[in-house]
């Protein structure tokens, strides 16, 4: 396995560094933000392990880059045990996970053993309709090939409804799924969070049958005969 990281604090990428080749893990060490973005876009890493502060180029804009420019290795972010919007903000633009310092390497390989693993192992298959393309393992909404960000409810909600296009689900049945979320829902989230994703995506991209249910559009099969 080959991974890069990008990390500038000397003794933290040192100690990975040391660490990860011991576990039989080659480690590529760039120590700002822009070297990182150039070395991950051009070579063909297994995984990159992120640190979000970086000078040059901060990690949050580094991952906006890689998964606009359709990077899709898995992305491990570093973040301060206490920086919890980081880590929110960092799975919403693509991350695959992340790590919290300070961290024991054994950890930080097991989580990279098991996000190659998900990677490879159980690859989703890309769900599209119309210009969106959605893909499911590394949590990337794509419209027209340029990466839409999505907070992680409007996420779920967009794939619930792009595993079955043409399909309308009902209010009541994408409620559940919004309550299964684990924490109580206003009476209008739902609204709200379709009403944010035709605002991020389009008027056009979740249609609704008054009374029946929403869904997006099915593409037509074009090579079926
Ligand atoms: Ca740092």
């Amino acid at each position: 396995m080959r991974v890069l990281l990008v990390e500038d604090d000397p003794m933290i990428g040192e100690a990975v560094r040391v660490g990860l080749a011991r576990l039989g893990i080659t480690v590529d060490w760039v120590r700002d933000g822009e070297l990182g973005l150039q070395c991950a876009s051009s070579e063909p890493f297994d995984a990159v392990v992120l640190d979000l502060g970086l000078p040059r180029r901060d990690g949050m804009q580094v991952l906006r880059d890689l998964r606009s420019g359709g990077h899709l290795m898995p992305i491990l972010v570093v973040t301060a045990r206490d920086a919890l919007s980081d880590r929110v903000a960092g799975l919403d633009a693509g991350a695959d996970d992340y790590i919290l310092k300070p961290f024991e390497l054994d950890e930080l390989a097991a989580r990279l053993r098991s996000g190659l693993r998900s990677r490879s192992g159980r690859a989703d298959p890309v769900l599209r309709s119309g210009a969106l393309a959605l893909h499911p393992d590394s949590k990337i909404v794509t419209k027209a090939g340029a990466a839409v960000p999505l907070s992680a409810r409007e996420f779920a909600l967009l794939e619930l409804l792009m595993r079955r296009p043409g399909m309308p689900m009902s209010r009541a049945q994408l409620e559940e799924r919004l309550l299964g979320w684990g924490e109580e829902v206003a009476s209008n989230a739902l609204e709200v969070n379709i009403h944010n994703l035709r605002r991020k995506l389009g008027a056009d991209s979740i249609l609704n049958i008054r009374g029946v249910g929403y869904f997006v559009p099915r593409d037509e099969a074009t090579c079926t005969r």
